[in-house]
Formats: structure tokens, sequence, C-alpha cells
């Protein structure tokens, strides 16, 4: 695709024994929100983690804006300060204010002054609705806005793309909508998202395109109309049956 952002190519991984990706591509395009949805050890958590090398593919190609980053004289420090990733647990340090959470990277990695780091994570907060909590500490914070203020020091680099792994599966159902709908307006600003999810609800409303893994394999792709109106797959039929 001309217009895409990640393009993997053929990703195989094992560790030792356990085949947990086999052979799979998945292509992303700029503004594209692509859901990832399958049963439990499908292997959805080792891809994200592969698209940025949390973990090393065994085999296989990754082109991010045409670039291959599997090559080993990668900067891949370069390549991670354009992937965000927003994880299940929000992996917020205590001992620092939401800002100073949002502000650390950007000092750090980027190395922005101060004034400029603080101004761009305020931004970033205000964009998922926490201009009024900056000085809080995570532990005075709720589960929804802990997440929001880890998927505010995502967005504050600026990345390309933004990958999400199960961002609501920790939280207390009532303050899942809240995170939602940041992602949702994430996606009306034009943010490429990468999203594995359980919201099937979101998928069917926000989705560009749902991808259905099991055992280490991409079984099918769709819009979310297809996929969940009318999945071709009986391993997908039954996933969605049993979801639902
Ligand atoms: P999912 O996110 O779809 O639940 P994962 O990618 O987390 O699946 O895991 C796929 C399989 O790989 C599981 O069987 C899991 O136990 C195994 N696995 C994941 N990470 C590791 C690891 N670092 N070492 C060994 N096995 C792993
Ligand atoms: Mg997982």
């Amino acid at each position: 695709m001309a217009d895409s952002i990640i393009s993997a190519r053929a990703i195989w991984k094992s560790f030792g024994e356990l085949s947990v990706l086999k052979g799979i591509d998945l292509e992303v395009a700029e503004k594209e929100l692509v859901f990832v949805i399958g049963p439990s050890g499908s292997g959805k958590s080792t891809l994200l983690r592969c698209l940025n090398r949390l973990e090393e593919p065994d085999s296989g190609s990754i082109r991010m804006d045409g670039t291959e980053i599997l090559e080993k004289k990668v900067d891949i420090n370069a390549v991670r300060r354009r992937i965000g990733m927003v994880f299940q647990s929000f992996n917020l340090y205590p001992h620092m204010s939401a800002l100073g959470n949002v502000t650390l990277a950007l000092r750090h990695v980027l190395g922005l002054p101060r004034d400029a780091a603080e101004a761009r994570a305020l931004a970033a907060l205000e964009r998922v609705g926490l201009a009024d909590r900056v000085s809080h500490m995570p532990g005075q914070l709720s589960g929804g806005q802990q997440q929001r203020v880890a998927i505010a020091r995502a967005i504050a680099m600026e990345p390309r793309v933004v990958l999400f792994d199960e961002p609501t599966s920790a939280l207390d159902p009532e303050l899942v909508g809240s995170v939602l709908q940041v992602m949702r307006d994430l996606r009306e600003s034009g943010m490429t998202m990468v999203v594995v999810s359980h919201e099937m609800a979101f998928a069917r409303a926000a989705a560009d395109r749902v991808v259905f893994m099991a055992d280490g394999e991409k079984l099918e792709e769709g819009p979310p109309a297809s996929i969940f109106g009318n999945p071709r797959h009986e391993r997908t039929q039954a996933f969605i049956r049993q979801i639902e």
C-alpha cells in the first residue's frame, strides 16, 4: 500500500518450542484505526510488541514509512520515538504528577527544554480531558484518569502511530467509557492507531478494519460490519458468538 505507515510481512515468532506468530501480515494505512481481536493466547500482544521491537521477530519484514526496522543497523530508539504504546497496566511513575509523567520522555528522550516539554505535556493532558488534574499524583487519580495520562504521554511525543494493548481491560466498567471517548477523539483528529481490545461495540463504531487472529495466524480481516455481521471463518464466528 502506497500510504502504509506500517507494512509487516510474514512475521514469525517463537518462544522456545511455542510458535506464537506464524507468518502474520499487517498493513496499517495513515489515519487508519485497525482493531485486532482474537482469543487469549492468539499472539495479539506479541504482534504489537514486534511492531516496535519490544520483541524481536524470528523472521519477516516490518517497514515503517518505507524503512525496514528489523535491520540490525536501524536506530531502534528513533523508531520507538515514532510509535506510541499504551498498555493495559498504565505504567505511570507513582511518585511523579500527571504532568511529570507526561513531561519525562519529552525532556529525556526528545531532549526538549523544561518549558517546551511542559507546554506540550499540558496540551496533551488537555486533549485527554485532564487539564484540571495535571498536578495530581497517579494514586489520586481513577484508573480511567491514569490511563488517560498514559495516552497523553504517548501522544505528547507526536508519534506516527499509537499501539493500544487492551487499554480498558484493567478498568472498572464505569471508567471504560471515558478512555474509549478519548480514543475516539484521537481517531477523529487523524491519529493512526492499532488497537487490541475486547470492546466490540467500540470496534463497530470506530474501527476502519478488524483483524481476527487465532493461534498465531490472521484468519480474517475486513470492515467491522462484515467481520461482526458476516464472518466467513468458522473460528471468527465462534469467537464473536462467545463475546457478544
Ligand atoms: P494474546 O495477547 O493474544 O493473549 P500473547 O501474544 O500474549 O497472546 O501470547 C501468545 C502466546 O505466547 C501465549 O501462549 C503466551 O503464553 C506466549 N508468550 C507470550 N510472551 C511470551 C514470552 N515472553 N515467553 C514465553 N511465552 C510467551
Ligand atoms: Mg495480550
